[in-house]
C-alpha cells in the first residue's frame, strides 16, 4: 500500500513560496512535517520514475508542474 500524506494545505504553501519554487504552486506537492522540519515531496515520484521524490529546492524548472486550481 503507498504511502499517502495529509492533504496540503494553502498554509503549507504559503510557508515553502520563499524556497520551494515551482513545487510551492504545483498541484503534485505534498508537504511533511515533523516537529523540526519541513520536507517538500513530490507526488508524482510514486508513480514516474523519472521525478525525484524528494527534488533540490528551489525547482526552477520541472516538466511535471502543473499549476493547482
Ligand atoms: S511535479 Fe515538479 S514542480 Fe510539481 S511537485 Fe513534483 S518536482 Fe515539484
Amino acid at each position: 500500500m503507498a504511502f499517502r500524506p495529509p492533504p496540503t494545505t494553502d498554509e503549507d504553501r504559503r510557508r515553502l513560496a520563499t524556497y520551494a519554487g515551482l513545487c510551492a504552486g504545483c498541484a503534485h506537492l505534498q508537504v511533511l512535517r515533523s516537529r523540526r522540519s519541513t520536507f517538500v515531496r513530490c507526488g508524482r515520484a510514486d508513480d514516474e520514475p523519472g521525478f525525484e521524490r524528494y527534488p533540490p529546492l528551489p525547482v526552477r524548472e520541472c516538466p511535471g508542474f502543473e499549476r493547482r486550481g
